[in-house]
């Protein structure tokens, strides 16, 4: 029986930390499909072309062939039964993300009784990343090439130039 997983996110931007939970889900499930969110806030830095372009593009140079990308609108749950995932992929880096996480999976386990979700502990190296705060650092000006990967950096750079 093989395992389909979905991760999904916002990815704005994606980071070294979502980088590391992507390569190690890749090695436990047969596919992972890495779903864009397409909710846009205030706060949001990139549209969500650009957000799924930059995962493609970091992605690619992992040299992971058993991942698909999808864009969604709406409930995390109807976009895994869509593609066909029995698993969502979450990532947790602290008991804030504990507190809420584990809220959400057990609301989506009530909407979706037949989808898990699976919590992948956050890397020490990677798990103080964070995406808002790489949006603020990148706002005021500051460097953020040791939380993204450089062609990352460079789009966000660019954006915040404008
Ligand atoms: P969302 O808006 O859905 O929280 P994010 O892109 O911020 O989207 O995060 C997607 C997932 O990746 C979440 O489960 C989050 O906890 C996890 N994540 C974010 N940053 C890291 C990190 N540095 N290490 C591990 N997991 C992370």
């Amino acid at each position: 029986m093989s395992t389909t997983a979905l991760y999904p996110g916002s990815f704005d931007p994606v980071t070294f930390g979502h980088l590391d939970i992507i390569a190690r889900a890749a090695h436990i499930f047969d596919t992972l499909i890495l779903a864009v969110g397409s909710h846009h806030t205030k706060t949001s830095l990139l549209p969500l072309d650009q957000r799924l372009l930059l995962l493609e593009t970091e992605v690619a140079a992992l040299n992971i062939t058993n991942v698909r990308f999808i864009t969604f609108d709406g409930l995390v749950v109807d976009a895994a039964r869509n593609q066909g995932a029995g698993v969502i992929v979450r990532g947790l880096r602290n008991t804030t993300d504990f507190d809420y996480e584990a809220q959400m999976a057990a609301m989506n386990a009530a909407l979706a009784a037949e989808v898990e979700t699976v919590f992948m502990s956050a890397s020490p190296k990677t798990g103080f990343i964070a995406s808002s705060l790489v949006k603020q650092i990148a706002r005021m000006g500051g460097d953020v090439s040791g939380f993204v990967p450089p062609a990352t950096a460079q789009k966000i750079f660019e954006i915040i130039k404008k």
